[in-house]
């Protein structure tokens, strides 16, 4: 039992990264799937996703990893990696230059996930020694192609192409049922090596048995982009609910009893940074719930404070810490009661019951608009109450955990972008001693790859760029000239003043005038704009401008 090589792992990820055909991918890994013992899906699930560090919190980072490398190998980490541009890639060809691909491959995954394990339970005063030791042990076994696998699982960075979506596809291929049954198991569980599992062990049973479970959160629905107000409401033929956007922390609040768990968008416990809003929520006299609301940052008088007032930037990683400022929460949908999803009842429904039970605590308020004359005052009303904007709701569109989509669309006075930081460089005078000058980044359409859009030195203070130097500098990658590469894991929100063509970065485009409107502790890469929401963006400035000819050709 768990007899399967590492190396046939190693090899999946090689083959299913070599072609671009989805249906091929799915083929390949379909038949990979099927062969493996019960106890090896979750392994095989871990590493296919890069899961392993942020899983078992293993406490190896890419300098111990870089260490261990240069100390096996007695040569230069930072010359292959030069060379390959490609992490795991460059221990691949270390290996092969220190005759390792004379090892006859005999690890198995099973093995290389305990080992995992057992690192991750070293605790204590030598523990970064022992925990390498054992890494180097690994390494010490493996050939050329597994090296390359057990450091770019740890890294996380898989540049296969196999994610959530893939692995649900290859499930609904290898049962033969919808892939929308396997999609909505996933939602409601939040836990996609829960959904494999049940699928391959138990077959499409397992699928249908997977229900919610208070206190497992669910993927948020998400908002599109609306390009005018009148677009967003002739889109649902006038049936629309008008809220509010408010500028602050999405959180879904689950309640049962008298224990209350507040969740991030990113499904992070939160709880502990928002002491006064579980009081809140506790006076909701309910058997069992879950709401979802935002948390905002209110000043003396009440009146909303943007976003990142609310985030305290400490240096680590989506660290969302109550800064020390009053917050408020406005709820604004409810997806369970009493032991009941509701995510299937129509916005109207869900918005009555949530305005029954929210007696006791704010809901965001709601406007039914009947003429676009009103919804354009509602929305002045919003940007002069200090809100970011309004959103458009269609009255009978269920909750969809996990999808952006045009049921719910987001109308705001500044356009701004979510980019993720991929480089930086070291800046002069006063900033010399900080990455200051940014390189942002935006994601293509198939979530596949980050280019970039531009760059910017403007809009945090000296003491955010300090901080954020820290942050970059152990993101590194690595190193040209004056600029550094890094891995793409800190997000931003940008404004700018105009979309431009330009032949300079990757993306064909670039933002005039950008300007750093906060780090979005609460966003990771999966969360940023595409390059679509940007040539839409790009269309419609370009239509303002009276410019359609010259965009029609190039861009439709
Ligand atoms: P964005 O982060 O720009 O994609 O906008 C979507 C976010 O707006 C949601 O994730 C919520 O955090 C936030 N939001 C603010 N007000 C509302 C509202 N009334 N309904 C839904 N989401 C809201």
């Amino acid at each position: 039992m768990g007899k399967t090589l590492f190396i046939d792992f190693s090899l999946l990820c090689e083959e299913i990264g070599k072609t671009a055909k989805r249906k091929e991918k799915i083929k390949i890994l379909s038949d990979f799937l099927l062969k493996l013992d019960k106890e090896e899906i979750g392994p095989v699930l871990t590493f296919l996703l890069g899961k392993i560090s942020a899983e078992k919190k293993l406490g190896i980072r890419e300098g111990g990893i870089i260490r261990i490398i240069e100390k096996i190998s007695g040569k230069r980490f930072s010359d292959f990696l030069a060379k390959t541009g490609d992490f795991g890639e460059a221990v691949k060809e270390i290996f092969y230059e220190i005759n390792r691909d004379k090892i006859k491959p005999a690890l198995t995954i099973k093995e290389v996930y305990e080992e995992f394990v057992r690192i991750s339970e070293i605790k204590g005063d030598f523990s970064k020694e022992e925990k390498e030791k054992i890494l180097t042990d690994i390494l010490e076994r493996a050939n050329p192609l597994e090296a390359k696998y057990i450091v770019k699982s740890i890294i996380g960075e898989m540049r296969h192409g196999v994610k959530e979506g893939l692995l649900i596809e290859s499930l609904s291929f290898i049962l033969n049922i919808d892939k929308k049954e396997i999609e909505r198991s996933f939602l409601i569980s939040g836990d996609i090596k829960k959904v494999l599992f049940e699928g391959l062990t138990r077959g499409k049973d397992g699928i249908r048995d997977i229900e919610f479970k208070i206190f497992n959160p669910l993927f948020p629905m998400l908002a599109e982009t609306a390009n005018s107000i009148e677009e967003a409401i002739s889109l649902h033929k006038g049936k629309v609910a008008i809220e509010y956007k408010l500028d602050g922390i999405r959180a879904q609040i689950h309640k049962e009893g008298e224990k209350v768990i507040i969740f991030s968008r990113n499904l992070e416990n939160i709880t502990d940074s928002f002491p006064e809003i579980v009081k809140e929520i506790k006076k909701i006299k309910v058997e069992s719930i879950v709401v979802e609301g935002e948390i905002i940052g209110v000043d003396r008088e009440g009146k909303p404070l943007p976003f990142q007032y609310l985030m305290r930037r400490a240096g680590r990683k989506r660290d969302i810490t109550f800064s020390g400022i009053p917050v408020k929460i406005f709820l604004f949908d409810i997806l369970f009661l009493n032991g009941k999803l509701l995510i299937d009842l129509p916005y109207c429904e869900r918005r009555r019951l949530l305005e029954e039970i929210g007696r006791e605590i704010q809901v965001v308020e709601k406007f039914e608009p009947e003429r676009l004359e009103d919804a354009e005052n509602y929305f002045e009303k919003a940007i002069s109450l200090g809100h970011e904007g309004i959103m458009v709701k269609n009255i009978s569109s269920p909750y969809i955990p996990g999808t952006r989509g045009k049921n719910w669309l987001k109308i705001k006075k500044i356009n701004t972008l979510d980019l993720v930081i991929i480089g930086a460089e070291w800046g002069y005078g006063r900033r010399k001693n900080y990455l200051s000058d940014l390189y942002l980044g935006i994601m293509d359409d198939e979530k596949r790859k980050i280019m970039c859009v531009g760059k910017t030195f403007k809009g945090l203070s000296d003491e955010e760029l300090k901080n954020l130097t820290g942050r970059l500098l152990s993101l590194k990658i690595s190193q040209k000239g004056r600029t550094i590469f890094v891995k793409p894991e800190i997000v931003v929100e940008v404004i700018f003043d105009e979309i431009q063509k330009s032949p300079v970065y990757d993306s064909g485009f670039a933002l005039r005038f950008a300007r750093i409107k906060g780090i979005r502790e609460d966003k990771g890469k999966q969360d940023i704009n595409t390059i679509s929401d940007l040539k839409n963006l790009y269309k419609k400035q370009s239509l303002l401008k009276g410019k359609y000819e010259e965009i029609q050709g190039s861009l439709l």
